[in-house]
Parts: structure tokens; sequence; C-alpha cells
């Protein structure tokens, strides 16, 4: 094999498949598509391999709807699941996404013992808790998507505001990745001078409101399926540090025993991301008031974590 890794996706819908295209063209990985549905995967991979040589990528795709092709992975990306249709939220996913989830985890597991496990599938916290709990991995080796994603929405919603290129921006969110997640305004940038000086209160609260719902809105404009373009960039991202052991800090789904003093909770917080997945935790100065909403988060999660009774 020439690539640094090998990378296996579960679930072959729309954030699979185009996981496999973005990871295939950036060329750091060799990927296995992996679908229960027959001729799926095989078929997605082989049209993305057929870009190979238009876009000179070296990267080998195998589509399959067996495990033994995903054996000794580096990286697992796991997407199986349901997703939103307009009116439910994430939560509504729960109870079906925790059977998939937790027997695709098994099937992983048992092919990639030390694999790093990226959770998309939602409500992701939740299924980075089951993940955590079905697998017995350590917790640098199960992480979910969700910081990158909602910091890309909040910046692309704050340069749109004020005109300006959007890699002057740089926003900051952290929590659960639905209605709780907690955003920063003060951490939130424009060529370093934070939000809360440029812009008023009234018009942060509107940016804020459409990053809390920036997934809803997607789903409703959609009717059929949701977000996955900007997600698919966010796992690629991950993946590339992880992989290339970029000891780069993301926002990203962690377990955290204690750490901004919460304890046994997922929530997305700063990670430092390399070869063995989270390296560092990183625990930034919070006010009281954004403490509290963090903590009202981690209710949030511990909620949904408590219906799926792991015992
Ligand atoms: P999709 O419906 O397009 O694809 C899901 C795929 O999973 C389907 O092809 C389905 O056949 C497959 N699948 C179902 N059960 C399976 C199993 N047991 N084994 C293997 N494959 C199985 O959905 P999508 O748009 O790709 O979204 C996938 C998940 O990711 C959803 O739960 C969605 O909510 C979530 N998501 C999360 C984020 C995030 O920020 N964390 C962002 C986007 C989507």
């Amino acid at each position: 094999m020439n690539n640094p890794g090998k990378v296996s996706i579960i679930g072959a819908g729309n954030v699979g498949a185009a996981c496999a295209q973005r990871i295939a063209e950036r060329g750091f990985a060799d990927i296995v598509l992996l679908d229960i549905i027959e001729g799926l995967p095989q078929g997605k991979a082989l049209d993305i391999l057929q870009s190979a040589p238009i876009l000179n990528f070296g990267s080998r795709l195998t589509g399959t709807n067996d495990y033994q092709e995903t054996a000794d992975s580096d990286v697992v990306i796991i997407t199986s699941g349901a997703v939103r249709k307009p009116g439910m939220s994430r939560d509504d996913l729960l109870l079906t996404n925790m059977r998939i989830v937790s027997e695709v985890t098994r099937n992983v597991v048992s092919h990639s013992p030390n694999c790093v496990i990226v959770m998309a599938t939602n409500p992701v916290d939740a299924m980075v808790h089951l993940a955590i709990h079905v697998s017995k991995f350590p917790r640098n080796r199960v992480l979910g998507l969700s910081g990158i994603l909602d910091s890309a929405r909040l910046s692309t919603f704050i340069a749109s505001e004020l005109n300006v290129p959007v890699e002057k921006v740089s926003a900051c969110v952290l929590g659960e990745h639905g209605s709780n997640m907690v955003i920063l305004p003060r951490l939130s940038t424009v060529s370093d001078t934070p939000i809360t000086e440029i812009l008023p209160r009234e018009a942060i609260d509107k940016l804020v409101e459409r990053t809390v719902r920036g997934g809803a809105e997607i789903v409703g404009l959609l009717k059929t399926g949701s977000a996955f373009y900007a997600p698919s960039a966010s796992i690629t991202q991950m993946v590339e540090a992880i992989l290339l052991n970029k000891k780069k800090t993301l926002p990203c789904a962690a377990y955290l025993e204690g750490e901004y003093g919460i304890k046994d909770t997922v929530l997305s917080v700063p990670v430092e991301l390399g070869r063995n997945g989270i390296d560092r935790i990183i625990e930034l100065e919070l006010t009281p008031e954004e403490k509290q909403a963090l903590t009202k988060s981690a209710e949030a999660v511990q909620g949904l974590v408590e219906v799926m009774n792991l015992g």
C-alpha cells in the first residue's frame, strides 16, 4: 500500500460517499466503502475510482457489503443510520440509530481492533458515547463530527453578514451537536477582532440562531435527506489530521472525564488530533455564563444516554 493509511467508511449514503470522494481526491488514504445495500457501495466506489485518471489521484477504492474488506483499517468513519426528515430533531433518531451503531461498532471492532472511530451518525454525542461503550476502546480512539461543522456554519454566516473573505473569520462553537450547542461570540473573530466588537447584539443573536438551526435549515430545503457537503469536508479534515499525525487543534465531540468540570459525557471541545486520535483535550477559559451553558449542554446529552440505558 502506497498510502499512509486505510480508511473504511460504514454507510455509503450521502455523507459516506462524499467522504470517500473527498478523501480519494486528497489522496492520503486507501478507502473501503461499506453498506448493507448490495451494489450501492460497489457502484459508488467504482464511479469515484473512474475519476482518478481525470483528477490524478492514487487512492484505491473498494465497495463492499463484507466487513472482511475493512480489516486492519487505521480509521473507520461511521455514517450508517437514519437521517432527519423536516420537523424532526437529531434526538428523534436516537433509538433507530442506536441499534445500527451498536451492530456496526461490534463489526468494526472485530475487524479493526486498533482503529480510530470517527462517528457521524446522529445524535452524534450519544452515538460516540455508545461506540465507546460497545467497543471498549479508550476515549482517545472514538470521536465525533460536530464542532468543525457548527463552527464552519457560523463562519460562513459571519463572512456573508460582514461581506469579508471567509478565511479571515474564525468561529467558536462548543457543546452538544443540537439545540443546546454553545456558541461563543466572544471567541469568534474577524481578523482577530471579536465579533462582539464589530456587530450589534441583535445581529449576533440572528447569526447564533441560524447556526443552531443550521442543519434543520438544510433538511427543510432538501426535504429528503440532510447536509453532506460541509459534513464530509469536516470529516475529511479530522481524518487527515489523524492519519498524517498533524497534531492539529479542531473542535470535535470527545468524551470528557472532568475537563470543563464535566464527567462521563461527550461534548464538542477543542482537541489536538494525531495518529492516536485525540492526543489532548484543550480547556478554554470560559466565563461563568459560558460554563453554565456548557453544563446545560452536557445535561441534554446525559438525558439521551440515559434513554439508551447502557447499564
Ligand atoms: P443516508 O441515508 O444518505 O445514508 C445512510 C446509509 O447508511 C444508507 O446508505 C444506509 O443503507 C446505510 N446503513 C443503514 N444501516 C446500515 C448498517 N447496519 N450497516 C451499514 N450501512 C447501513 O444518510 P446520510 O446523509 O449519509 O447521513 C448519515 C448519518 O449521518 C445520519 O444519522 C445523519 O443524521 C448523520 N449526520 C451527522 C452529521 C454531524 O454533524 N454529526 C452531519 C451530517 C449527517
